[in-house]
């Protein structure tokens, strides 16, 4: 039987990093070798055993640097991808693990593919003793080969788990069990025999979504305010003042700041920010108490702020009104 096909793009990160020996775990970014997503295939041949992957050259950056110019040449990338390949069955990001979770959320907002995209990293540099890069990488070309990876939304595959792009978030610098999604736990496994599914996300994911990307150059300005003790509001009132068009806060559980924080984000409303209350907690619902409506604040129901700040910025290439927008984060 024919193996299916599986594109894979390789943007940086360490999976694609070779540190200076077996025993660099850690300080590997510093030999800045970084390999591209061929050459991540050739170190890890046991990848052509499961499908048939086609490598796709992009850049390579450490993922704190990735932002939207590379989410939109991602999606510009997937659409070209099926498009050439119309017996495609998946497709496969290589990401560092930084800000992997919001490049999958960010992919699934917007992705206008049908066939399953699956982010996959890893916590240990390819050339390291113990590495599961290779594993990582045949696991996630596994899944994104698997037809009932479909429907899904965005997957993100380390460690032997399947998660959702909505739900999953890194939770620790370093650890192998990294990616946890807090609410309600991963999706599924894979595991040798099988790509075992357990439940499917309810919330709107690509290709199915209102977000379009194509014809847009910027995404509108979204900052996140984090709250401590003592806050003050003057990050707030600098986002207001560098032409913010949303502020997440990512207040105290279960979503508030402190009241000067407070006032400040009550002027970014009157301003005609729309503020968005979300947890710096990590889980859990924020809820639409009489004063968050009150003072003209919306809420980010159980997505982390980071995520919450991309839903919202593609949320205002679409509407301004506060009850539409608070809709969205109903849905999706
Ligand atoms: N520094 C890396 C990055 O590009 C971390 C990782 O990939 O795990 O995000």
């Amino acid at each position: 039987m024919s193996k299916p096909k599986v594109a894979f793009i390789g943007t940086g990160g360490t999976i694609a990093s070779i540190g200076a020996g077996p025993l660099d775990i850690q300080d590997y970014s510093a030999t800045g070798k970084v390999m591209q997503a061929d050459a991540i295939l050739e170190r890890f041949p046991e990848t052509a055993l499961v499908a048939d992957v086609l490598a796709v050259p992009y850049r390579n950056i450490a993922s704190p640097g990735i932002g939207w110019p590379d989410w939109k040449a991602l999606v510009e990338t997937c659409a070209r991808l099926v498009a050439e390949h119309a017996d495609l069955a998946g497709i496969v990001i290589g990401h560092g693990t930084a800000t992997l979770e919001e490049t999958a959320y960010f992919l699934s907002l917007t992705l206008k593919v049908a066939v399953p995209v699956v982010l996959v990293g890893a916590q240990r540099p390819s050339s390291a003793l113990s590495t599961d890069a290779g594993l990582n990488l045949v696991n996630a070309i596994r899944v994104a080969a698997s037809p009932e990876a479909r429907g899904l939304g965005v997957l993100v595959v380390l460690n032997d788990e399947i998660h959702a792009a909505r739900e999953v978030t890194k939770t620790s610098t370093s650890r192998m069990q990294t990616f946890r999604a807090a609410d309600f736990g991963a999706l599924g496994h894979a595991d040798s025999d099988a790509i075992a599914f357990y439940r499917r996300p309810i919330r709107r994911a690509a290709p199915d979504t209102e977000f379009d990307i194509a014809g847009l150059d910027a995404l509108p300005r979204v900052d996140i305010a984090y709250s401590y003790a003592g806050g003050d509001g003057v990050a707030i009132r600098a986002f207001i003042a560098a032409g913010a068009r949303g502020i997440v806060s990512a207040g105290f559980a279960p979503g508030l700041g402190t009241p000067a924080e407070t006032e400040a984000l009550r002027e970014a409303v009157a301003a005609g920010v729309t503020v968005m209350q979300s947890t710096r907690a990590g889980s859990g619902r924020v809820y639409r108490g009489t004063r968050l409506r009150d003072w003209g604040f919306l809420v980010a129901d159980n997505l982390t702020p980071q995520k919450a700040r991309l839903l919202l910025a593609l949320a205002l290439t679409r509407t301004d009104d506060p009850e539409a927008i608070q809709e969205m984060f109903r849905v999706y």
